[in-house]
């Protein structure tokens, strides 16, 4: 995970290490460095640029250049700024409804279905839940039966309606048979299209609008780089969601959707994908992913 951004960044940290005596050129260099390794693991621009600026006055502010060893020095200012930039501390789930209520959403692909099994059955082994997956997507027959498939493997009940065409029913019906029948959590995986459009938008926001969910959940795709980040805006701008689901993070993904999602839409990533089997799952902890990144 990160490997090259990994890479990269060690090498321009030990740019400083080298040298007997630091300078502002030493620390300027680095910085630039730093700049390009983020730029090169598809980090946006600016949000690189100020990355670098806020590491700059830091360093500047704990006087780098007089300490005994600059080079650490900058390698934990980096370290703090990088977990910031990521979300800061790691925030759970909101899980205090009787029935929790979760709603899914995302595009195509980005991993909701495979994610909505994932949490289910975490919630099932990890918290001791009783969960209830609910498949809503209309259009897709297989996506019903893949949310089938999903819940057969991990022993959780799956709620459909195949000749329902009306999201907003089944999702009330669901949370209805979820009440009537002792589920404590409701997670309703909703249809998502190849790319945002009106209709789907229109459509989940319905969905949200009549089951008031306690926490909207948006998956992406960590693989489709600054894509993940535009389309988080798009989810966000219509739904204000609570969290983000980043997936397929054991891919060669070069790591800025990690980085710069939390900055641009300013809401947590809360769970990692690592995987197809229904294990691989993560809580997202910023500051342990910046450890990770920086080696
Ligand atoms: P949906 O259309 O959003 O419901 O997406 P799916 O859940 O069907 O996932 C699309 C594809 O991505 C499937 O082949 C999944 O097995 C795969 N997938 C989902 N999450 C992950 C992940 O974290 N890592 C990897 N490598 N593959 C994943």
């Amino acid at each position: 995970m990160f490997d090259n951004l990994s890479d990269k960044l060690d090498k321009a940290l030990h740019l400083l290490k080298g040298h007997g005596k630091i300078t502002d050129v030493n620390v300027a260099d680095t910085l630039k460095e730093v700049r390009r390794a983020l730029l090169d693991a598809d980090v946006n621009f600016k949000i690189a640029k100020d990355f670098t600026t806020r590491v700059k006055e830091k360093a500047i502010g704990e006087n780098v250049l007089t300490t005994l060893q600059p080079g650490q020095l900058m390698v934990k200012i980096v370290k703090d700024e990088l977990t910031e930039l990521m979300g800061g501390d790691a925030t759970g789930i909101n899980l205090s409804g009787n029935p929790t209520v979760i709603l899914m959403s995302g595009l195509q692909g980005s991993g909701k279905t495979t994610f909505s099994g994932k949490l289910a059955n975490f919630l099932k082994t990890k918290k001791n839940k009783k969960p209830l997956l609910v498949a809503c997507d209309i259009y897709r027959p297989a996506a019903i039966n893949q949310l089938h498939v999903v819940g057969g493997q991990i022993g959780v009940e799956v709620y459909s309606e195949p000749e329902n065409k009306n999201p907003v029913e089944i999702a009330q019906n669901a949370i209805k048979h979820a009440k009537a029948n002792g589920f404590n959590v409701v997670i309703v995986d909703t249809a998502g299209r190849l790319a945002v459009d009106e209709e789907m938008m229109n459509e989940i926001a319905n969905v949200h609008k009549a089951i008031e969910p306690h926490e909207t959940l948006f998956v992406v795709d960590a693989m489709t780089g600054q894509d993940a980040v535009n389309t988080a805006k798009a989810f966000n701008d219509r739904l204000n969601f609570d969290g983000v689901i980043l997936t397929k993070l054991d891919g060669d993904t070069r790591g800025g959707a990690a980085i710069s999602i939390k900055s641009v839409v300013n809401k947590p990533i809360k769970f990692i994908g690592t995987g197809e089997k229904m294990e691989a799952i993560d809580v997202f902890y910023p500051n342990r992913m910046a450890d990770r990144i920086l080696g």
